[in-house]
């Protein structure tokens, strides 16, 4: 899958629910509305729509949500998704998770041959936790954390950086990351999604956390590589990698090789835009991929050469209207 502007479509991010059980500030509103469970693929769609993906070419698939782990019987889609590894077709299957549900599941992840995983995490204090997350428990978070470690998951923590939050914080996580082996990403916030709140409020530019690092720490720019957005620098002190996805301060949609799809089966081609194409119908209509392969081929010659995030301050409306949990992160 070679989009327009000569991009070759390798990476594939799924959504494999729109629901979670926490309900962070910046992703979500506390009373959300979640769609109807009709409107889901099932497990066995979302598998054949990935074998999709990958016979056209797709080498690295993302799970993600909402929270992915709390779809009920989802190990049986990260077996058989796995099974892609075994033949070759596939080289990596990965997920984002909140951590929630990893001490049940990071051995059965393991066993789906899952190696990396990102974990998201924003705050190590207990109470600030609790105030991002709404209603989740850091506790069970580092108990997963650890399960992970313990099964051999190698781990990244995703961070979104909170003005007022946890902007004091982030050499402690720097520090708590890095002991354990593990990378650490900053996330600027997303103008995505309705929720209870001013996201201006929110909004750290992490031009600024770079240099307040910058005076504690050796920060050394470095080519680290994960066909993702993120810049990554090397921490003389910690030895670790850090990075920084910037996407309201810079352009790193000339590298992008990647493409969504929510739970519902519409396939997004770009993050920060809403044009998609519905798969579900094509991949309902025949049990033959005809269809389904036709309707990506002509998604992917209308993916977008980049997007276009901004924070409207004057209405403080959303760019994109729909919410990360259902493109999935
Ligand atoms: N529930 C899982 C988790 O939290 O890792 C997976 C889905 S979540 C939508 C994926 C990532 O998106 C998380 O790291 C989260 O912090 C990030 N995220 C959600 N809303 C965001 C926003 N408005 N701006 C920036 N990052 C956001
Ligand atoms: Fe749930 Fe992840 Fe969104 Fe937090 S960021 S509410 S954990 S989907």
């Amino acid at each position: 899958m070679i989009d327009p502007f000569g991009r070759a479509v390798t990476y594939l991010r799924v959504s494999v629910t729109d629901r979670c059980d926490f309900r962070c500030v910046y992703c979500m509103a506390e009373d959300m509305t979640f769609l109807p469970k009709r409107d889901l693929l099932t497990l066995e769609e979302l598998e054949r729509l990935c074998g999709a993906f990958i016979d056209k070419g797709v080498r690295k698939l993302r799970i993600t949500g909402g929270e992915p782990l709390v779809r009920r019987n989802i190990m049986s889609l990260f077996k058989a998704l796995g099974r892609h590894l075994e033949t070759g077709a596939l080289d990596e299957l990965t997920v984002t998770t909140n951590g929630s549900q990893l001490e049940r599941f990071a051995p059965a992840l393991r066993d789906a041959g899952v190696r990396r995983i990102n974990v998201s995490l924003d705050t190590l204090d207990r109470q600030k936790f609790k105030a991002i997350t709404r209603w989740g428990d850091l506790g069970k978070v580092m108990a997963g954390i650890r399960a992970a470690e313990q099964a051999g998951l190698q781990i990244k923590i995703n961070a979104v950086a909170l003005k007022g939050v946890n902007d004091t914080e982030i050499p402690e996580m720097l520090r708590f990351a890095h002991d354990r082996g593990m990378d650490l990403t900053l996330i600027e916030t997303m103008p995505l999604g309705d929720i209870d709140g001013d996201r201006t409020d929110q909004y750290l530019p992490l031009s600024q956390v770079r240099a307040e690092l910058a005076e504690h720490f050796t920060l050394e720019d470095i080519d680290y590589k994960t066909g993702g957005p993120a810049r990554y620098v090397r921490v003389a002190e910690t030895g670790g990698r850090l990075g920084f996805i910037t996407p309201l301060t810079h352009n790193f949609c000339e590298s992008c090789n990647r493409v969504r799809i929510t739970c519902t089966g519409t396939l997004y081609m770009c993050l920060g835009q809403d044009d998609a194409a519905d798969l579900r119908a094509p991949l309902r209509a025949s049990e033959g991929n005809e269809l389904l392969n036709r309707a990506i081929d002509e998604a992917i010659t209308r993916k977008p050469k980049g997007h276009d995030f901004v924070i409207d301050r004057r209405t403080q409306a959303p760019a994109v209207s729909r919410h990360m949990s259902v493109t999935g992160g």
